[in-house]
């Protein structure tokens, strides 16, 4: 298989080098691009998405959230907009035609895959090259109108997709999520070794389901690995920008649609914004 057969701008750029790097445009004007990334699927990259985009949303910054995850797209379940359907603008011509994200309910611009199909159930059933052709659309044909901070939800790993996003797209940095006991496995360093090889800045690492709070006296148990948040981030050789709580307070208002609400009322996503807004 050629290098450029899964980049969506084959056969318009004339490279034939995988570290080419074709910017797509974008619709909109967007001031940050902040990729999240995970080595695999179902640590948080989405949770995490999710928070740190309603942080700053909290802040006044208008925000916008791009599902890159194709195959498992979460964005919409976690605002509780999945009943929803993205609007399309037509244009003159086909190419021309726009997708409206679907807001929260306080004005994050959202867009998945999941808001484009008809049913959020239906399965993409399509190869590489396609995948990332739609990846790369629903950036690019999104009117996002002016944005602060654009956060993409990343493919997990650090296959075609992930790369693809890192060619496409003009990140402006990365987060990484990852839960305790995979912090120093290869599979995250994987992550953070692929970012800097295409010269994108590591913000730094969230550390996920880090622990339990005590409902009786406040207590924070640490689960999946006793070593601290902090010395793991060291040993993987990034920042540590906050560790967040298993919290099932937050599952459920995911359920409810009030996940918004239930971040900016808590003090435990303070960290995860001030850090962040420190780094960046
Ligand atoms: P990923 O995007 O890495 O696949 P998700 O963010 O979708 O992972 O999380 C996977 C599952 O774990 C989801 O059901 C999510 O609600 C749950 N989850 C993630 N983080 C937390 C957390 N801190 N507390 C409770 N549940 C969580």
């Amino acid at each position: 298989m050629g290098k450029c057969d899964s980049c969506a701008s084959k056969g318009k750029c004339g490279s034939s080098e995988n570290t080419c790097s074709v910017i797509v445009p974008s619709y909109g004007s967007i001031k940050n691009i902040i990729g999240v990334m995970s080595g695999k699927g179902g640590v948080g990259k989405s949770t995490v998405t999710g928070i740190l985009a309603t942080k700053l949303r909290s802040l006044g910054y208008k925000v916008g959230v791009l599902d890159g995850d194709i195959t498992g797209p979460s964005m919409p379940r976690f605002f509780g907009i999945n009943k929803e359907r993205a609007a399309v603008l037509p244009g003159k011509s086909e190419e021309e035609a726009k997708f409206v994200p679907v807001e929260t309910s306080t004005g994050i611009k959202v867009i998945s895959l999941n808001l484009l199909t008809e049913e959020e159930e239906q399965p993409v059933i399509w190869r590489g090259p396609i995948l990332t052709g739609v990846l790369t659309q629903m950036y690019r044909d999104t009117d996002w109108g002016e944005l602060d901070y654009l956060l993409i939800d990343m493919p997990p790993g650090t296959g075609d997709l992930a790369l693809t996003v890192m060619q496409s797209i003009p990140l402006t940095g990365v987060i990484i999520a990852a839960t305790p006991q995979d912090m120093v496995t290869m599979i995250v360093k994987k992550v953070v070794i692929m970012a800097q090889k295409m010269n994108i800045r590591v913000y730094g690492v969230v550390e996920n389901m880090s622990y339990i709070k005590c409902s009786s006296c406040g207590e924070k148990q640490r689960v999946f690995s006793k070593k601290s948040a902090g010395e793991q981030a060291e040993a993987l050789g990034i920042p540590l920008i906050a560790e967040l709580p298993i919290n099932l307070d937050l599952v459920e208002k995911m359920e409810s649609g009030e996940v918004e609400e239930f971040i900016n009322s808590s003090s435990e996503y303070s960290d995860l914004l001030g850090n962040f807004m420190r780094i960046i």
